[in-house]
């Protein structure tokens, strides 16, 4: 048999580096993290201990500056695609974004917040002491960003909050929020980022019972005239819509990636079943109809990962790709749909069972082919993207 249990390195772009990154986070993941990811999902919670762990395993830090405790010198994008698929291999995406939330709360930071915030911030979420998670969505609006309603009224040295945001990763144990305010008029120009800061006055969180993701405390955030200081403004007024878009390209292809990795690791578990199982007297990898599921699988997984691996290989040498970033996200969470369906089959009874890894990737298939950009909404993005809305 070749190679089907591994996500292959074998693709030009992986260096030796990349390869011992991969080795070394596979076995922290085999050791700290994996025996215990069914457990922390169904408790519905990553403990903070976890938290610091992993970063200090120097997971969190990836592609962070030096200065703030991360690490980012000799790292490129293949780094990322590596982490996000051997944290796939858990089979537990509530555990990968309650450890990863700050790979989308933090950026904008970074890049457009003051020193005082990034010397406060940076450094306590990177060493995992804080969590801090990012907050678009609102009961009102979710793909249509420009929408968004929460609004952050300037008195003095303070903004004054109203509003709610819904469906928030890490909601409920966030100590930052960089939230999407609408500090200006009706659209996207009108967007600021701000952030804001559990116990703020008039800043409550309510928990949302979810079909999977467990470990992830997803949230709805209430704002009821939360004085926030001016100097929380991260970036200019009117510059959130641009800043949020700016790390979206790369947060649908880790998604990509975690999607195809989620995929493989189904296909892992009904390789091997099917070696094993009897059924009529022969084994379940003898009957064709079950050959044919196995090889169905692997074909779709290779080919998304040939796409992702392409793909980030462009990103790499500073390509936009917006339209092939689209399309791969819709590609690669239609075969992990696949694949957690045809896995599933093949498993019988099993998948159907708690504890299975199958079982909790089957539930969290629509969180992503829904979040972080739905199929519909990138569907049209790559169509304007390709010139296929002009008259
Ligand atoms: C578990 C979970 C965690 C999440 N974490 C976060 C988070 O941390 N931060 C955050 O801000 N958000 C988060 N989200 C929200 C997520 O990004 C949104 O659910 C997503 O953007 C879709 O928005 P919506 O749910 O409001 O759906 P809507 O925008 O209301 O869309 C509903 C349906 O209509 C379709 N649709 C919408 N417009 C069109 C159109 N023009 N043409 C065709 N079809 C259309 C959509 O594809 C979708 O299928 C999370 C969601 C979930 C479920």
């Amino acid at each position: 048999m070749e190679g089907q249990f591994e996500v292959r390195l074998d693709a030009p772009f992986y260096t030796d580096e990349h390869r011992e990154w991969r080795d070394s986070l596979r076995r922290f993941i085999d050791d700290r993290l994996m025996p215990h990811v069914n457990q922390w999902d169904e408790a519905g919670e990553v403990p903070r201990a976890v938290h610091r762990e992993v970063a200090g395993f120097g997971l969190t830090g990836l592609g962070f500056p030096e200065e703030f405790g991360g690490f980012s010198a000799g790292t490129d994008i293949f780094h990322f695609v590596i982490k996000a698929q051997e944290l796939a291999r858990m089979g537990a995406g509530g555990v990968a974004t309650a450890l990863s939330t700050h790979d989308i709360g933090l950026p904008p930071l970074i890049v457009a917040g003051s020193e005082e915030i990034k010397r406060r911030v940076a450094p306590a979420v990177l060493s995992g002491e804080k969590i801090i998670a990012l907050a678009i969505t609102e009961p009102g609006a979710g793909s249509d960003v420009a929408a968004l309603r929460t609004r952050a009224r300037r008195e003095g040295d303070f903004f004054r909050v109203d509003g709610s945001k819904t469906f928030i990763s890490g909601g409920m144990n966030a100590d930052f929020v960089t939230a999407v305010v609408r500090t200006g008029a009706d659209g996207a120009r009108g967007l600021s980022l701000l952030l804001i800061e559990r116990g703020m006055p008039g800043f409550s969180a309510t928990p949302l019972p979810k079909q999977g993701w467990w470990a992830s405390d997803t949230a709805t955030l209430h704002f009821d005239n939360v004085a926030v200081p001016a100097a929380n403004l991260i970036g200019a007024e009117g510059a959130g819509f641009a800043l949020i878009m700016n790390n979206l390209n790369r947060e649908r292809l880790m998604m990509a990636a975690g999607a195809i990795g989620a995929a493989r690791a189904c296909f892992q578990d009904a390789a091997e079943w099917a070696r094993e199982r009897e059924t009529f007297g022969k084994r379940l990898v003898e009957h064709q109809v079950i050959r044919h599921k196995l090889v169905e699988m692997s074909r779709r997984i290779e080919a998304g990962q040939a796409y992702l691996e392409r793909t980030a290989a462009r990103m790499q040498q500073g390509e936009r790709c917006a339209a092939d970033i689209a399309m791969l996200k819709v590609d690669a969470t239609l075969t992990m749909e696949f694949c957690a369906r045809e896995a599933s089959q093949v498993l019988g009874g099993a998948s159907y069972i708690r504890g299975c890894r199958v079982e909790r990737i089957y539930r969290e298939v629509r969180v992503n082919a829904i979040g972080g950009g739905s199929e519909e909404i990138l569907r049209d993005l790559a169509a304007r993207q390709l010139g296929f809305d002009a008259a």
